[in-house]
């Protein structure tokens, strides 16, 4: 019955993964989503009508069809965001 218990421990494990990347992912979108609300998710900042404390960076460009890489830095505590977004282009077709 050893085999079993393998299994068994086989399953657990595969869980714990399954679980803590879906919390990854959740983390992430909400995240992403404050700072697209001008919300820091770290300290708290808040931005308001004159001035951003959310730094919008394009680090990579993935064109018309590709992902761009970008950053979102915090201005108050420094804390930096990379997401990965679709940006969507007027000039492309
Ligand atoms: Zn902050």
């Amino acid at each position: 019955m050893e085999w079993l218990l393998y299994i068994v421990f086989f399953l657990i494990v595969l869980f714990c993964i399954v679980f803590f990347l879906k919390k990854h992912y959740e983390d992430k979108a909400k995240n992403l989503a404050s700072l697209k609300n001008g919300i820091c998710p770290n300290c708290g900042a808040k931005s308001d009508k004159d001035e951003s404390v959310i730094e919008y960076k394009l680090l990579n460009n993935g064109g018309c069809s590709g992902v761009s890489d970008v950053l979102y830095t915090c201005i108050k505590c420094d804390k930096s965001y990379f997401a990965q977004e679709r940006i969507s282009r007027p000039s492309c077709g």
